[in-house]
């Protein structure tokens, strides 16, 4: 990036920009090259900005997470990644009906893990699916996150959106239009609309039973999944009335490595760096599951993971 860009982008910026960033630590898969630059943003009116800047230079540009459903290039990103720091990262609880019903308001920087803690302390239910699904609430709404029959849309009543053309938006549920692990963020115009915020319809229940689902659920996690190698969760999409992991179990490839990129043995549905894995091995291997898959069962798999 030009001299001249970086002194603009600096002025732009409220927190210090990390230039030449290497993104892998800011990846679940510990894999990928350096961005340009780094941004934490901490308010809608420093995006709004940032996001005109972009569109005006014409500068390649990305919002990311927790980065626990990516995987980045091993050359990086040719432009700048934004974050979301604590800012963006509030609870708030909004409105609470006699019934019960509870509106809860959440900067979609904040951790599906601090924002169900902070449920649990508060006697609230209606996210306890969400136990030790790791990432942020922006990149749980952009995923459709679920688990257990349970999906982030059940209890998403509006958002608010930022996108480069329209400026800050609230969107209400009937405009949104999700489905499996995916929410539709173009807006009419084309472009793509940033979470900022998020308001969650959740019912006031009793603390220890809501502890104790947490619990159960995180505990058949643990059971079901691979631990101490980074991964990012599924890599494939569930096709309609099947599992992405007993279609690449029945075409015998759990364990199979590509350089350090490895099937786990425990659930053949992660993709595992087991230890040096370059994008490039991640990107291999999945092409000879998809082959194989598709050979033995018909089935083309559509990959959950996004890329970057
Ligand atoms: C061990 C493990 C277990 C997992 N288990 C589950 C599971 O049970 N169920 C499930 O659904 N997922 C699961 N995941 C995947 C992942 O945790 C979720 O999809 C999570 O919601 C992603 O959030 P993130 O903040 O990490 O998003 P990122 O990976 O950072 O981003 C995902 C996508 O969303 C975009 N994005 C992120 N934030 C925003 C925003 N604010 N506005 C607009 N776009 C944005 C990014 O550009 C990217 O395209 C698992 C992952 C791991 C590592």
């Amino acid at each position: 990036m030009e001299q001249q860009l970086k002194n603009r982008l600096s002025s732009l910026a409220v927190n210090l920009i990390q230039w030449d960033c290497s993104l892998a630590p800011y990846t679940s898969f510990g894999i990928g090259g350096a961005a340009s630059a780094l941004v934490t943003v901490e308010s809608v009116a420093e995006l709004e900005r940032l996001l005109q800047f972009f569109v005006e230079n014409n500068l390649n540009w990305r919002l990311i997470g927790r980065g626990t459903n990516l995987l980045v290039a091993d050359h990086g990103f040719a432009g700048v990644i934004l974050i979301l720091g604590k800012g963006l990262s509030r609870i708030v609880l909004q409105k609470e009906e006699q019934s019960g019903q509870v509106v809860v308001q959440v900067g979609a920087g904040c951790s599906l893990a601090r924002l169900l803690a902070w449920c649990v302390e508060q006697g609230l239910s209606g996210l306890e699916f969400v136990s030790g699904i790791p990432g942020s609430v922006g990149g749980a709404v952009v995923m459709n996150a679920g688990a257990w029959g349970g999906e982030i849309a059940d209890v998403i009543a509006a958002l608010t959106v930022v996108s480069p053309l329209t400026g800050m938006e609230i969107l209400e549920r009937e405009e949104l239009d999700f489905s499996y692990r995916l929410w539709q963020n173009q807006g009419h115009n084309g472009a793509a609309r940033m979470v900022v915020a998020a308001d969650l319809q959740l019912r006031r229940g009793i603390k220890e039973e809501i502890a104790g689902r947490c619990r159960r659920y995180l505990q058949q996690r643990l059971e079901k999944q691979p631990k101490g190698l980074k991964n990012a969760g599924s890599f494939f999409k569930n096709p309609p009335g099947d599992s992405a992991g007993r279609l690449i179990e029945a075409s015998g490839l759990k364990g199979k490595s590509c350089g350090g990129a490895m099937i786990s043995p425990v659930h053949a549905n992660f993709l595992v760096n087991s230890g040096q894995a370059t994008a490039k091995d991640v990107l291999l291997l999945m092409e000879i599951v998809r082959e194989k898959v598709e050979k033995e069962s018909g089935v083309r798999l559509e990959t959950e993971v996004h890329f970057l």
